[in-house]
């Protein structure tokens, strides 16, 4: 595997730096870039170029000498962050897909693997929180997330181009909400999980915690470890078509505000906030599919998952002398 030579874009970013670390102890050799350095620790990669990825002669610069691509790059965030500027990401991710694509062909890539997203399922097949599990031709008719969904969707469909005109292997893969330590908790670009964690490792025990929407809203969740084994295992596959990744633990945003307080330790109140989005009613995967094509799905129960993912946002929160404890219950006599 050494003589593989591996780029990771947004390997400054929470699944890209997870990825590299992985890959770098498979024994490739990787390249990471991205337009900012990983957050909480030094990257693993053997080389790391701060580049920015919507411009055409950074892509080209990015994939030269690169047998295999894993796209991470992306303008994202939560569902607060996603629909608040819709043509700045959805005119931002389209240029750095379009020109990774090309520039990857013109360096001779073997294999290129796109980061797609839950969010482009259709919004009518997702307005209950009892909700089926959506499987991969769910997609269609098109109906998905306003800006963020259009771009994700639309690059499935470059990818394919990119196969059917210049038989360039390309992987597409739909994560539905990863998590997991060493992911942004705060500054508005955070996840479910890590803002939820946040509020309540910074809320006492007996307070209230705000929650977005009337917390009746479904998803699913996917640990970071189970994440990154799906993406190894699906760029080693033939599987051309888009594929699931993530897993079919239906919660509720209650639910996953309880679990959290719960594994904290803390009676929280919960308010909830119906001003703020709250995205579709109900997502979650169908991993059908997954199952025959990787034969494997992800294995980390969600409170497994998010015991490990609290306790690491709490002790970055105790570090910086932000975090509220627990309360410390005298034992009966
Ligand atoms: P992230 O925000 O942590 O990482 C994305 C990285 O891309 C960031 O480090 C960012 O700096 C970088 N980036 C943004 N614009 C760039 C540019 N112009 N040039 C170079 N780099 C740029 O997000 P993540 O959670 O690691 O997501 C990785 C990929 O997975 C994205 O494509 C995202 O859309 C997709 N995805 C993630 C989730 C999830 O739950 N985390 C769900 C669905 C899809």
């Amino acid at each position: 595997m050494k003589s593989t030579r591996v780029l990771v874009t947004g390997a400054g970013g929470f699944i890209g730096h997870h990825l590299v670390h992985r890959l770098k102890a498979e024994g490739y050799w990787v390249r990471g870039a991205d337009i900012k350095e990983p957050e909480f620790e030094p990257t693993t990669a053997d080389e790391f170029e701060l580049l920015d990825l919507r411009h055409w002669p950074n892509c080209l610069q990015a994939t030269r000498g690169i047998d295999q691509v894993y796209t991470l790059a992306a303008d994202m965030g939560g569902i607060g962050y996603i629909t608040s500027s819709l043509a700045d990401i959805a005119r931002n991710n389209i240029l750095i897909n379009a020109h990774m694509l090309e520039a990857s062909r013109l360096n001779g890539v073997r294999r290129f693997l796109f980061s797609s997203s839950a969010c482009v399922y259709a919004g009518f097949k997702q307005d209950e929180p009892d909700v089926a599990p959506l499987r991969e031709e769910d997609a269609h008719p098109a109906d998905p997330e306003a800006g963020y969904g259009w771009e994700k969707l639309f690059t499935e469909q470059l990818c394919r181009y990119y196969f059917h005109d210049y038989r360039m292997e390309t992987r597409i893969v739909r994560f539905h909400n990863v998590y997991g330590p060493l992911g942004t908790y705060e500054g508005g670009k955070e996840k479910a999980p890590a803002a939820i964690s946040r509020k309540v490792a910074l809320t006492a025990d007996g307070d209230e915690i705000e929650v977005w929407g009337d917390g009746k809203q479904t998803r699913s969740f996917m640990f970071i470890d189970d994440c990154i084994e799906g993406l190894l295992r699906l760029m080693a596959s033939a599987y051309r078509e888009p594929l699931n990744l993530g897993t079919d633990e239906l919660i509720s945003v209650d639910g996953l505000v309880d679990l959290i307080s719960e594994i904290a330790g803390k009676r929280l109140v919960k308010r909830h906030n119906l001003n703020r989005p709250q995205g579709v009613r109900g997502r979650n995967s169908d991993n059908s599919r997954l199952r025959v094509v990787l034969g494997w799905e992800p294995k980390t129960r969600l409170r497994q998952g998010l015991d490990v993912t609290y306790h690491w946002i709490a002790e970055e929160l105790r570090r910086s002398g932000r975090f509220v404890p627990e309360p410390v219950y005298a034992a009966a006599d």
